[in-house]
């Protein structure tokens, strides 16, 4: 792989950018694997990866019916937490966070992590009370965050208006190494890796059938073929249901349409990330200036990836109560995506009850800032039957009643 550098930045400079290498490699199928995973979003190159990287399994296909990257890890507005409630939940996204902190280097790739810190707004006295908690199982967590009161929210985002009409800022619960990454970047960069691996990354490339022998999977059927291989990955969030339909079982996963929206570009004005929950609305500035703005989450099933023009219209009057210096910019772009619920809103990496079929999905509206420690866990599962990050996740949970409940806690799970 071509290492990318400041020294290998300014030679290519001087010979007009003619000798950049392709970032990986487009290869056709082959006729097996010994993994195959459904899926180049985030959590699908991230379990690759990891499989290579952690359990020295490369001889891998990740299977894309688009473009890497072009489902829910290319449309979200890229924040990165981890404090959350239930200890299985901070388990994890602190992995995942911890990760994101080195990727630029583990991948040689910028993904642009920027710790820049995340409140989350507590607007009612119930908040109050739920964020002071979670603040407090952070701590048993060791998870850094606090619970800061509204002239310190004020003095971390001037703009922010802290005695509204409605919900006034009674404070917030703040994590400063939380953040945002560049969601393009994170893909690539596993990509890269992948490819550099030896693994093969085929795009444009649909799973269409699950094929399976003695209760055992022996491959898929795709759009370039037949392929077969030992274990069977599904990475595909909002199409988890179809997938699994395919394998023979079904999912307790629900499919919505999720949406967010970015202004015309201005100067920079803030560089935090704030969450306001009860309005339920959330705003960051990218680095080109735009500031960028998600919302709710359709109240019905549906696959289009498209915003719902009432969403955009509640989402942005919240805000702009929020912050009313924002109540003249233009919207520039506005899109959504498909992400998958699960009823406790807590993700589901498991086995299935296909033998060497697991199942990653079930991140909902939250899964970018999951997907190294997603993809860690994912790949130790898959490698050696079990995983201490992963295990609690299980499908069993649902027919054990032993739900990992981040609905109630987090009221919204970005
Ligand atoms: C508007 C919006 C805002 C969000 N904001 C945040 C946020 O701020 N922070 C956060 O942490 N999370 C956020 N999320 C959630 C986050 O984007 C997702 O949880 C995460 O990206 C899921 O990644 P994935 O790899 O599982 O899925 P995806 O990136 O969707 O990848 C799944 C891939 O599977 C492919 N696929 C599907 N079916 C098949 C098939 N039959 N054959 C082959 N390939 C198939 C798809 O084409 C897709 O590329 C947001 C999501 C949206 C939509």
């Amino acid at each position: 792989m071509q290492r990318y550098s400041a020294f290998a930045l300014a030679r290519e400079a001087m010979r007009f950018h003619s000798g950049w290498e392709r970032a990986w490699r487009s290869p056709e199928p082959k006729r097996k694997y010994d993994v195959v995973i459904v899926g180049a979003g985030g959590h699908g190159l991230a379990t690759a990866y990891w499989l290579g990287k952690n359990h020295g399994i490369t001889n891998v296909a990740v299977i894309e019916k688009g473009w890497l990257g072009g489902g829910n890890t290319g449309r979200n507005t890229t924040i990165i937490r981890s404090n959350y409630l239930q200890d299985p939940s901070a388990a994890i996204y602190e992995k995942s966070r911890s990760l994101y902190e080195t990727m630029s280097q583990d991948l040689n790739m910028n993904v642009m992590f920027s710790p820049r810190g995340v409140m989350m707004l507590a607007q009612t006295q119930h908040e109050i009370r739920g964020y002071q908690r979670t603040a407090h199982a952070n701590a048993l967590q060791g998870v850094d965050t606090e619970f800061i009161g509204p002239e310190r929210v004020k003095e971390l985002c001037p703009i922010i208006r802290i005695d509204g009409p409605r919900y006034p800022v009674l404070g917030a619960l703040w994590q400063p190494r939380a953040g945002t990454a560049r969601h393009d970047a994170v893909a690539w960069g596993y990509a890269r890796a992948c490819s550099d691996m030896g693994m093969d990354i085929i795009q444009k490339c649909e799973v269409t059938g699950i094929r399976r022998e003695g209760g055992k999977v022996a491959g898929v059927d795709t759009t370039k073929g037949p392929i077969d291989c030992d274990k069977l990955g599904i990475v595909v969030a909002g199409h988890s249901g179809h997938l699994a339909d395919m394998a023979g079982f079904r999912l307790p996963i629900e499919s919505v349409a999720l949406q967010a929206l970015v202004s015309e570009p201005i100067k920079p004005c803030m560089d935090v990330v704030v969450m306001a929950n009860t309005v339920h609305g959330y705003m960051s500035q990218s680095d080109k200036g735009e500031m960028v703005i998600g919302g709710g989450a359709d109240g019905y099933n549906n696959y289009t990836q498209r915003g719902s023009f009432h969403h955009a219209e509640e989402t942005v009057r919240a805000l702009v109560e929020t912050f009313p210096v924002i109540s003249r910019l233009k919207m520039l772009r506005w899109w959504g995506g498909i992400v998958d619920m699960t009823g406790d809103r807590s993700p589901i990496i498991s086995k299935t009850p296909v033998e060497n079929v697991f199942i990653n999905c079930g991140w909902g509206t939250g899964g970018f800032k999951a997907i190294p420690g997603s993809g860690w866990a994912m790949a130790e599962l898959m490698a050696k039957g079990t995983s201490s990050l992963a295990d609690s996740f299980s499908l069993d949970r649902f027919r054990e009643g032993r739900f990992i409940d981040e609905s109630v806690a987090a009221g919204v799970a970005h």
